[in-house]
């Protein structure tokens, strides 16, 4: 009989493309989501800021409590990478640690019962992976690590220097996933940007542009996490004209002040994010999304009226919003002038209004239109729904779209139809499917 394997996947859709190599290397089990019945669970970890990490911790406590005797639990990641000696000590419900370098061995690990922690961050290469989610849509990492110095981030510490796949690696990976019938891709890194700057070239995403559109079966692809200082009008540019890439430009601004950005070590100032993301804002049928951090230390009142202020004027799609947390190894930590926590929760509260303004205007903006969705399967709000999202948004991240119709019966999943926006429902859009796409 077959072993059975639970596996939790926490943080970021990097962290997912780990999970998919391990459960490519344990292809030998069956996957069950029920914990009590397990005989591997694996906790891949986040380890990036305190909510992460807490929630890292619960799934670890949590899995423990539900498992049956016998069985093995293993703990992989960022959390066990950055906290490894710490970790080991006290976690004595865990059976086996490793964390950001092993995750094609993963297999070795559990089979000799030994916790590995190689000095090297794994970067994926071809190797199978097991992609979840969906039948149509899969991430490809372009790199592991990143260059940049962001003072409120530890991820380099952990992570390590960039280190980029090799273009033919990536253009062999999706051309095998192609033949497996996906069609939709997200590209993605700490810094995707940065693409190939490891190897002394300026626009490494021009040229996965150029390869990528010459593989022939995608529909659909777009690029996540670009990062303002190795971001070109030249690269805005060619993603704007290439007919397969969408007008998707997910970049990480974290603040607007001059002061503010360079306390963070952003790199970029005021004047040249708003040339890039007024360029973006511009180009058809964009989607412009980003993120910023509230109560970074030194924020002062007039420095945070100024973010307000501009996530009022400008028509983001949408905005991820982030409480600054005090993370040790990174040069905030050290910073005086701590924002107090209540200032930042005030601060939040008031932004989340602006926020959620703009991604109301955003999904009025789509009423009437007829857009390309992709059904992802039955939708989260009632089972006479069926869950899509605009073929040119990202999973999991822009929301869900509700079928609640169709000029063609019925509709298979992993598919993408035509469909006209008929409706919103809360922050939902509703709609009607009429064909094919
Ligand atoms: S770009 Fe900045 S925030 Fe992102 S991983 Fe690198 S250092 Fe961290």
């Amino acid at each position: 009989m077959k072993k059975k394997l639970h596996l939790v996947s926490l943080g970021c859709n990097k962290n997912l493309v780990d999970s998919e190599v391990m459960l490519g290397r344990l292809s030998a089990y069956e996957l069950c989501d029920e914990p009590s019945l397990a005989d591997v669970l694996i906790v891949n970890t986040c380890g990036f800021i305190g909510p992460a990490k807490e929630e890292s911790l619960n799934t670890i406590f949590s899995l423990h409590e539900a498992r049956k005797k016998e069985s093995l639990l293993v703990v992989a990641g960022c959390l066990t990478e950055r906290y490894k000696e710490e970790l080991m000590q006290e976690l004595k419900e865990v059976d086996l640690f490793t964390g950001v370098g092993d995750y094609d061995k993963i297999d070795e690990i559990i089979a000799l019962k030994q916790n590995r922690f190689s000095p090297k961050t794994y970067l994926l290469n071809e190797e199978e992976r097991i992609i979840t989610g969906s039948t149509a849509h899969a991430y490809i990492k372009l790199s592991e690590g990143c260059n940049q110095a962001c003072s409120f981030c530890a991820i380099p510490g952990f992570k390590g220097k960039l280190l980029s796949r090799t273009l033919e690696s990536l253009i062999k990976e999706v051309t095998a996933l192609v033949k497996k019938g996906y069609y939709d891709f997200s590209f993605i890194s700490q810094d995707s940007s940065s693409f190939l700057r490891d190897i002394g070239e300026k626009e490494g995403l021009i040229q996965l542009i150029d390869a990528v559109e010459n593989i022939e079966g995608i529909k659909s692809a777009r690029i996540l996490y670009l990062y303002p200082t190795t971001t070109s009008n030249a690269l805005i540019e060619r993603i704007i004209a290439s007919p397969l890439f969408h007008n998707y430009f997910d970049m990480p601004i974290q603040h607007i002040n001059d002061v503010m950005l360079k306390r963070m070590k952003r790199g970029a100032g005021r004047e040249r994010i708003i040339e890039q993301l007024t360029l973006m804002r511009n180009a058809p049928e964009s989607f412009v999304r980003t993120s910023f951090i509230i109560g970074h230390p030194g924020e002062s009142d007039a420095e945070f009226e100024e973010l307000l202020t501009f996530a009022k004027d400008f028509d983001f799609d949408r905005v991820n919003l982030f409480a600054y947390s005090d993370e040790e190894d990174t040069s905030a930590y050290s910073m005086e002038d701590k924002v107090d926590a209540k200032i930042t929760t005030k601060r939040i509260k008031q932004i989340d209004k602006v926020v959620q303004s703009k991604t109301k205007k955003s999904l009025k903006n789509e009423l009437k239109k007829e857009v390309t969705l992709l059904i992802e399967g039955p939708s989260s709000e009632h089972e006479f729904f069926m869950g899509a999202r605009k073929l040119s948004w990202a999973p999991s991240i822009d929301g869900e779209i509700l079928v609640n119709d169709s000029d063609i019966g019925e509709l298979e999943v992993g598919l993408s139809y035509s469909a006209t926006i008929t409706d919103i429902a809360g922050d939902k859009l509703v709609a009607t499917v009429t064909k094919l796409a």
